[in-house]
């Protein structure tokens, strides 16, 4: 992006030198001039406020001030010796103390002369001062980067700091580069761009993120680099779709078959959802261009995604192509390989499973049938994407729950066919659309937002300890009417051993308020080994136990439509889309279902923002809102491996207007010139061939 100057080695900048430059390095990445440029204040401090004396108080941050200084004296002995001004000015008089650099402040600091004093008013023995207070001339000279009005703060580490690399240090060395380097800062929009939103050129906006002349020169700066930031996201998100697309054929589903019409026609056994049949259209519409289809489909749980997975894999065996579904766990996979299993019969398709657990033989015969494509569909965990797993035919595979499969999963089972088969993926992990257009920019998005007809809203309650006995009574009331109870306890790595202790007491609990023979209690917990998880599962959705007490083993997926109560202890130490996604596993049967969240009596501000926010509503797209703005996008499912996140300015929550101009900006310009051939674009087709995004078009055609 930058000139030959730009790229060169802080260390070259005058005042800075190798250590200091290897310290820049290690603490803060940056090692070239235009690194420093692009590392922007994380606060400004407004210099046109002047505090008087009189109006101090312990509480505020920062102050400036302007007076006199009419005392000075040493005092103390060696290392508690120290120099303290009185300050004056007509409302009063503060101490000014220096602990270091006494020599010079002795030099310099002058009494009887005016100054603006600027640094964080302590109180002390009934007097306020300021230690080591930044000086200044009073009035202030006018100098190239501006008067200081808004000062920048930039973030610096002690180490940095022992090397006078602090927030002014830093400042300063900005303020030299600016004032030396500015002019050689290239544009990296076009001017069509600049001009279409009203965006600041590049070196005005650099100018004024570090030195903004007022706030709204510093608003329009941070506007035009938030921008900036996002677009060139986007370009390289579409960048990557447009030249999958132009690189890649597509598997053809031409047409609907006996299979697809069988199935809508005389098994399903309810009408689909508006949006249901609005997903299945798109999907008909992807898979018969002859481009290979990357789709996400969100949908809120319980909003029915598997009927269309299904409908999908349906689809393509109707054309001559084998489909696979695979899930993040062998729950899930198995819950999935039996409900399809009772919607299909065994006369439509051929369906298997494949998972960790298969055993030799049988995984034998499911390799045999797989590749001479007596296997129709085939379930399964991440044993799907081992290399020894080959298809005849793979035309289409369904993800569910993205978030636990990483990029280069998906990656992997492309190769799984000499054209690369279609990919839908299935999250009931709500993404706020921000977050979707960014993660996931390079797929897209379907969303399944309508429940079925009938379902009602879940009823969510939030009790304290003391309530329990409360809750065990309505507990036993809901089973008296035949229903089945979930109740959930945190397990987490770091109090593992307590929170088993935890789930032990409880359960010990439960026996006492449930005994045998009346009640069947099923456990299941991440320790147990597998074939006893599996057993425990079983005898829950067989209706044989009424309570299932669980760790977070049961989060995804899990249907029994006839439990209708989710119980979550320590409700305050989960995640809210945990939350959301636990509530979720009540609510998908005919009669009104309910959530008790048990939460201690003390709790965090976050912990009763949760917990309000689950009692409140019941809409996934809100609560993931919330999530986010709680917790930051880092954190959120499948940010993390995604690496495009690294935002200097923007945030996704705040800034979602400029992301969105940014994104259909993006969009206009690839349809319109779609190899960037253009030479208004030449900027953005040069920095995607410095990117290496493989825009190499010539080796496409
Ligand atoms: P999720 O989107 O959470 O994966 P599922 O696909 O498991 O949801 O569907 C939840 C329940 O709703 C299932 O029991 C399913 O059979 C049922 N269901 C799905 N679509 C409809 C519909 N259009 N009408 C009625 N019930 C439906
Ligand atoms: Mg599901």
């Amino acid at each position: 992006m930058y000139t030959a100057t730009l790229d060169a080695p802080i260390e070259f900048l005058k005042g800075v030198g190798a250590s200091r430059a290897d310290l820049l390095k290690k603490e803060l990445g940056i090692s070239t001039y235009g690194d420093m440029l692009t590392f922007y204040p994380f606060r400004y401090i407004d210099r046109t406020r002047f505090y008087k004396i009189n109006e101090l108080n312990p509480d505020l941050p920062l102050v400036q001030l302007v007076g006199r200084i009419t005392g000075k004296e040493t005092i103390g002995e060696k290392h508690k010796k120290r120099i303290v001004a009185k300050f004056t000015d007509e409302t009063g008089t503060i101490e000014l103390v220096w602990f270091q650099s006494l020599k010079w402040v002795d030099d310099n600091v002058q009494r009887g002369k005016v100054y603006i004093a600027f640094g964080k008013p302590t109180l002390f023995n009934n007097t306020f001062s300021i230690s080591h207070p930044d000086l200044e001339n009073y009035p202030r000279p006018a100098t190239v980067t501006g008067n200081l009005t808004l000062q920048p703060i930039y973030n610096s580490t002690e180490k940095l700091k022992k090397r006078f690399l602090d927030s002014k240090g830093i400042q300063k060395l900005q303020r030299l580069l600016i004032e030396t380097h500015l002019r050689e800062v290239p544009e990296t929009l076009p001017a069509y761009i600049l001009e279409k939103y009203r965006l600041a050129g590049r070196r005005e906006a650099l100018l004024n993120i570090h030195f903004p002349d007022n706030p709204s020169a510093l608003q329009h700066a941070e506007r035009r680099l938030k921008f900036e930031e996002l677009f060139f996201i986007q370009l390289m998100l579409l960048n990557s779709k447009q030249v999958r697309t132009l690189k890649f054929k597509g598997v053809l589903f031409n047409s609907v078959g006996a299979r697809v019409n069988t199935f809508y026609k005389d098994i399903l056994p309810f009408a689909l959802t508006n949006a249901q049949k609005r997903v299945i259209k798109e999907i008909r519409m992807d898979t018969q261009r002859g481009i290979q289809m990357n789709r996400l489909v969100q949908g809120d749980v319980g909003s029915g995604k598997t009927v269309v997975a299904l409908m999908s894999m349906l689809l393509s065996n109707d054309n001559g192509y084998q489909a696979c579904m695979m899930a993040p766990t062998e729950i899930l996979a198995r819950q999935h390989y039996a409900s399809l299993v009772e919607l299909l019969g065994d006369q439509l398709v051929k369906v298997d499973i494949l998972t960790g657990s298969t055993p030799k033989k049988k995984r034998e015969a499911l390799h045999a049938g797989l590749e001479d494509g007596s296997i129709d569909i085939l379930v399964g965990t991440h044993a799907l994407i081992e290399d020894k797993v080959k298809f005849k035919n793979l035309g289409l595979v369904v993800i569910d729950e993205q978030h636990r499969f990483g990029v280069e999963q998906r990656a992997k089972l492309w190769r799984k066919n000499t054209i690369p088969p279609h990919i839908l993926v299935m999250t009931a992990t709500p993404i706020p659309r921000t977050l979707a257009m960014t993660v996931y920019g390079d797929l897209d998005v379907s969303m399944i937002d309508e429940l079925p007809v009938g379902r009602k809203p879940i009823v969510t309650k939030h009790l304290f300890e003391g309530q329990r006995m409360r809750m065990f009574g309505f507990m036993k009331e809901e089973i008296s009417k035949g229903r089945q109870v979930y109740i959930v306890y945190p397990l987490i790595k770091e109090s593992e051993k307590l929170d088993l202790l935890h789930l032990e007491a409880g359960i010990e609990q439960m026996r006492y308020q449930f005994p045998l023979p009346d009640f069947q209690i099923s456990i299941v917990h991440g320790q147990m080994p597998n074939v006893d998880k599996q057993f425990e599962m079983q005898r829950f959705i067989k209706g044989e136990s009424q309570i299932m007490v669980a760790t977070t083993v049961i989060e995804v997926g899990v249907n029994v439509p006839n439990a209708s109560v989710m119980v979550i202890e320590n409700a305050e130490r989960f995640g809210l889309s945990q939350l959301h996604q636990l509530r979720g596993r009540v609510g998908r049967g005919a009669e009104q279902s309910f959530c008790i969240l048990m939460s201690g009596q003390k709790l965090s501000k976050e912990g009763k923002l949760r917990l309000d926010t689950m009692v409140k509503t019941t809409n996934g797209f809100e609560i993931s809102e919330i999530d986010l703005q709680l917790r930051g996008p880092g954190d959120l499912a499948g940010t993390q491996q995604s690496g495009v996140l690294d935002l200097k300015l923007a945030d996704l929550v705040k800034d979602q207007v400029i992301l969105q101009e940014a994104r259909n900006m993006v969009k206009d310009i690839f349809e319109e010139d779609p190899m960037l051939e253009l030479p208004r674009n030449s900027l953005l087709s040069a920095f995607l061939r410095r990117k290496n995004q493989g825009i190499s078009f010539d080796k496409i055609s």
